[in-house]
């Protein structure tokens, strides 16, 4: 019969590597709770309005990368591609925003997106990110994206670097975007298909295309900064002087301009010169719409998103700690029943240990012990059962003992201090 391989774009996480996402998310979990964000968890699919309004229609994200799909009763659904605008919605539903103080969260989890697969590019990955709800000051912003730099830098991540811009808000884009639309217009013909339909839709998403022509022409377009209004000068001046209070080393891009519609004023990516040309390691900015947009109070947010597969390629950790194993040996179903109780006694008190249910000749038990990476292998033989002793033997030390049964635990207890 043929084989069934995994979807294009997803994998498999196997031991050992799973170790390393779980020493990932564990830190993630220590790290923000030092900041007072609270996990929250949201469903993997939502009602794909919630993305159509929330990313907003004319994005990649939206038109091109979702997993969208009818449940059987017709209704449509996606695959999350994103988790802000599930998060948002939680807050809204949930009531949130009279209940926890401070609105701050953080997530992990999988998104979807049809993207091209490539290295650190998949359809399905892993992103921890956080939103923080209500909080509006320029240096909370400088509080997120300091956090964010210094969770790279705990990771002992190497050669990062943070580019930061403001994008304006509902006051002061709209006529920037005019102006932009009009330079973008006379560059028409040196633009690909797809930005010459954003030229009128969205021309901001121009400054995103990797295609050399646009990425040429764009260099030449007006940029937002210019066009600030003076709210969102004084919040981008009060960010700069946030980051540099807390030291953070970053450059302005006037181009950056993020993949999703909803961001006003704070927008920043931190990108590693490690990855080639999947180089972004996290990205977000705040959003001063989004959440009235989903119906809820006229409320601001910022948050980011970073993405595990890449944050994993950089990472050098140290291969995890095996726990001290103890194999138990024994062959004639009288050992065995008596090794299922020596191994209860162990697994009780807090012990590793595995039981040969298989009754192969003591080499091979001890082979596979050896594989296992045991650090004990105990033998519940004929004599042993005969006069209710274990034999322990060290596997690093190559030494052998007997002791009784009844003594194994306290001696491994103190074996093992
Ligand atoms: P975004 O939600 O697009 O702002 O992306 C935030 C971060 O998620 C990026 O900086 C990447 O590290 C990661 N990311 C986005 N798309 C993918 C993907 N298809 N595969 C792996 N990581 C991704």
């Amino acid at each position: 019969m043929s084989q069934i391989t995994a979807p294009r774009g997803t994998r498999d996480i196997v031991y050992p590597e799973v170790a390393r996402w779980q020493m990932l998310e564990e830190k993630v979990r220590a790290f923000y709770s030092r900041f007072l964000y609270r996990e929250i968890r949201t469903p993997m699919f939502e009602r794909s309005e919630l993305f159509q309004r929330g990313i907003g229609d004319a994005t990649e994200v939206v038109q091109k990368e979702m997993y969208t799909f009818e449940d059987k009763a017709g209704r449509s659904l996606t695959l999350r591609p994103e988790n802000t605008a599930s998060v948002v919605r939680a807050a809204i539903e949930g009531n949130l925003f009279d209940v926890v103080f401070p609105l701050r969260f953080f997530y992990i989890g999988p998104m979807f997106r049809y993207d091209k697969p490539q290295k650190g590019r998949y359809r399905q990955f892993h992103q921890f990110g956080v939103e923080v709800f209500r909080e509006d000051k320029p240096e909370l912003d400088a509080e997120v994206i300091y956090a964010a730099y210094a969770f790279l830098q705990e990771l002992h991540l190497r050669d990062i670097s943070l580019e930061i811009n403001s994008v304006g808000c509902e006051k002061c884009r709209p006529e920037y975007l005019e102006t932009l639309k009009l330079a973008a217009r006379k560059r028409e013909a040196d633009l690909c298909e797809d930005c010459r339909r954003k030229v009128d839709t969205n021309p901001l998403r121009i400054f995103d295309c990797k295609q050399p022509g646009c990425r040429e022409a764009s260099r030449g377009f007006p940029t937002i900064t210019s066009h600030l209004c003076d709210d969102c000068t004084e919040h981008f001046i009060g960010l700069k002087a946030g980051l540099d209070a807390y030291d953070v080393n970053f450059t302005v891009n006037e181009r950056m301009v993020r993949g999703l519609d909803y961001y006003t004023r704070t927008a920043f990516e931190i990108t590693s010169g490690q990855l080639g040309a999947q180089n972004a390691l996290l990205g977000g900015g705040r959003y001063n719409r989004l959440i009235r947009d989903l119906g809820g109070p006229d409320m601001s947010g910022i948050g980011f998103a970073a993405g595990m597969e890449r944050l994993l390629l950089h990472l050098d950790s140290p291969p995890p700690r095996e726990p001290r194993l103890c194999f138990l040996a024994c062959q004639s179903a009288e050992q065995r029943s008596l090794a299922m109780r020596v191994a209860r006694g162990l697994w009780e008190s807090g012990f590793h240990a595995y039981v040969d249910y298989s009754a192969a000749n003591l080499k091979k038990q001890f082979r596979r012990s050896d594989r296992m990476g045991a650090a004990y292998t105990l033998i519940l033989g004929e004599e042993e059962s005969a006069r209710g002793a274990v034999t322990v033997k060290d596997m690093e030390r190559q030494e052998q003992v007997r002791i009784s049964q009844q003594e194994l635990v306290q001696w491994l207890k103190q074996r093992d201090k």
